[in-house]
């Protein structure tokens, strides 16, 4: 059985990876902090606390599992936060990001998947977004992931890291069997926060603009389900042991919703309504990121199977509802 250290496999993306890695028969050992992720949500392979930047609990980590790849999902990753800290990104996904792919490089594990995002691509006027596009990021989140993309870049010519980089466009929805779920603190995110806004747990949604150059003005995003992203994962995997190149893919479906369509579905969904006001824009934010890329399907066979909108915000409620971790 191959054994794949998945750094952040107490998050939400992270978590669903575990479980999808066990069911393919790989072993995940889960590399988490907890700052921000749940031991709750440790649930498919043995784990290991520790931090990106603590290179003496990485190497140790290394020599103790001896990981065949390397799935590094933990970051910061709220816009947000990004732009009033910038500091924390680039010393948290930047350093410690360079701080793992050193350790996975002295320990011989040279398969790498890394978790990158649209959000490095920034805003483009009609331009459809594929691999080859730019990447002219508007804040220090997709600063700090641009910059990884880069270091892997370097450290496959001069170490033979072979990676494949997914770049993710919004990621939604649940494990349908209900065992991991989105639960971020503090949550930042449209889809959980407009749930919590249906069932009284916020008083309401804030909608960030309706000033955008979009029919409703509103900002539009590729929502793209979590169960069809870490099967891409899993397919990617198989692209490294096949001993081909590193490669870069989009995972996203290439239909872009606004946030008030989002709002429209979800009332549909829960058959309850939403209450929301307008604010102004979130800094940092971009207009409108929608995948024009099909190379995921084209080349590693990636087929979606839950991407729908009602599907994911479905799977959502239904975590919402009945799942949460303790600690
Ligand atoms: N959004 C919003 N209100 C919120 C949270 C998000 O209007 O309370 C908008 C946000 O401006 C963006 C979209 O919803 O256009 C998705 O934001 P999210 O934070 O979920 O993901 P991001 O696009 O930042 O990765």
């Amino acid at each position: 059985m191959k054994t794949i250290l998945v750094t952040g496999g107490a998050g939400y993306i992270g978590s669903h990876a575990c479980k999808a890695l066990a069911q393919a028969g790989y072993l995940p050992v889960t590399y988490d902090n907890l700052i921000t992720g749940w031991q709750d949500a440790v649930q498919f392979g043995p784990f290991e606390q520790g931090d990106l930047l603590d290179r003496d609990r990485l190497d140790e980590v290394f020599a103790k599992h001896k990981p065949d790849a390397v799935m590094h999902f933990a970051a910061l990753s709220q816009v947000g936060d990004a732009m009033r800290q910038p500091g924390l990104y680039w010393s948290n996904n930047v350093t410690g990001s360079l701080t793992l792919i050193e350790a996975a490089v002295a320990a011989g594990c040279l398969d790498f998947v890394f978790s990158s995002t649209c959000a490095t691509y920034g805003e483009h006027d009609n331009v459809v977004l594929d691999e080859s596009t730019a990447q002219y990021p508007l804040n220090a989140y997709g600063a700090s992931k641009r910059a990884i993309e880069d270091i892997l870049k370097d450290f496959e010519a001069a170490h033979g890291l072979r990676h494949v980089i997914f770049r993710y466009f919004n990621v939604a929805g649940a494990d349908p069997e209900g065992d991991v779920g989105e639960f971020h603190r503090p949550e930042t995110h449209l889809i959980p926060l407009m749930l919590d806004a249906i069932d009284g747990k916020r008083e309401g949604l804030t909608v960030f603009g309706t000033d955008y150059d979009t029919p409703d003005g509103t900002c539009i995003r590729d929502y793209v389900h979590v169960c069809d992203l870490v099967d891409a994962h899993i397919l990617g995997l198989g692209w490294l042991e096949q001993s081909k190149d590193s490669r870069v893919f989009n995972l996203g479906t290439g239909s872009g919703f606004s946030v008030l369509e989002v709002i429209e579905q979800s009332k549909s969904v829960t058959n309850r309504s939403v209450p929301y006001t307008v604010g102004p824009r979130r800094a940092g934010d971009c207009t409108k990121l929608v995948s024009g890329s099909v190379r995921a399907e084209n080349e590693l066979g990636w087929k979606p199977k839950r991407s729908t909108l009602g599907t994911m915000v479905a799977d959502a409620w239904r975590w919402h509802q009945n799942g949460h971790y303790e600690k």
